[in-house]
């Protein structure tokens, strides 16, 4: 039988000529899923031989990975704001950068009560659930088009204990009515990649994950047209609004919020000193 050591090595190989980024970190994060440890745990382990079911488990998950798949959808599972979620191939992998989008709103409201809140595209639900676990009494309601994400979004609200917190609403945007005045803040990481764009992806996004949640078919700024403009009599006056962007869509996107009155314009870089938050308060 294989050892660890024996079988990270001819996985790590097999990943690198498939031509697969940190081979060896993703072989090692597989094996440490299946032999329930922790990765660093794994050297203290090199002379374990597997079992046969290990074995079997890991060459089916190197085989996938081997395909670009990428490493949350195998092992269904990704931690987002120090959370633990759910994802399956029907949700977007919910991204580092998107805790910034998360910060910002908690830095703002985390010494209100009461508030309400309206996410738009809630994919796993990472957004809302993060909100929730962060602010006392906020009540937020998370809007997606896809049936089978707001069914994962609902299990990752029970396995995050906010259930009675955030109320999921299967509805298009485009479509989606509510008493108007009626939040204190909308949030939303909207399909912001373009149609020319998007083919030129990673493979492993291009390949596995949901286009719905990347592209919006067309410029890349089809939903902060629509949110911005319906966001105008969802909010409060004075309501504000939160939105993640891609690169170089600042401009293009605090013009749209100025154009349908909203000011004060923040702007928040990401690790990358990437402009990746932009946020601005209803007139
Ligand atoms: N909030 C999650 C996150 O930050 O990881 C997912 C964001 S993903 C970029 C965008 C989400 O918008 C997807 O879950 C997708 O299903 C949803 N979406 C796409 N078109 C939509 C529409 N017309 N109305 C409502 N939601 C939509
Ligand atoms: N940041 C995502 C990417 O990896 C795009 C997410 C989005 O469209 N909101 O391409």
């Amino acid at each position: 039988m294989l050892t660890v050591l024996e079988s990270l090595k001819l996985s790590t190989e097999y990943l690198e000529k498939k031509g697969i980024e940190s081979a060896r970190l993703n072989a090692e994060l597989l094996l440490a899923e299946i032999l329930n440890c922790k990765r660093l745990d794994l050297y203290l382990k090199f002379d374990q031989p597997l079992k046969e079911n290990e074995v079997d488990i890991y060459r089916e998950w190197i085989s996938r990975r081997g395909k670009f798949e990428p490493l949350q959808y195998i092992i269904g599972k990704v931690e987002f704001f120090g959370l633990q979620f759910k994802v399956t191939r029907d949700v977007l992998i919910p991204r580092s950068e998107t805790e910034i989008l998360v910060e910002e709103v908690i830095n703002f409201a985390k010494d209100k009560s009461g508030l309400k809140i309206l996410d738009i595209g809630t994919g796993s639900g990472n957004i809302p659930i993060a909100l929730a676990k962060n602010l006392t009494n906020a009540e937020i309601i998370s809007v997606d088009v896809s049936t089978k994400a707001i069914e994962v979004a609902k299990e990752n609200a029970l396995l995050n204990s906010v259930e009675s917190k955030v109320e999921f609403i299967l509805s298009d945007i485009n479509h989606f009515k509510i008493e108007t005045g009626l939040f204190d803040i909308v949030i939303s990481n909207p399909p912001y990649v373009s149609a020319e764009e998007y083919p030129s992806l990673q493979k492993e996004i291009v390949e596995y994950e949901p286009s719905i949640a990347l592209t919006d078919s067309n410029d890349g700024l089809d939903f902060y047209r629509t949110i911005a403009e319906k966001s105008k009599s969802f909010l409060k006056k004075e309501g504000k609004i939160f939105f993640e962007i891609g690169k170089e869509q600042f401009d293009d996107v605090e013009k749209i919020l100025l154009k349908n009155n909203f000011l004060n314009i923040k702007i928040t870089k990401d690790y990358q000193q990437i402009e990746r938050v932009i946020s601005g308060e209803l007139k």
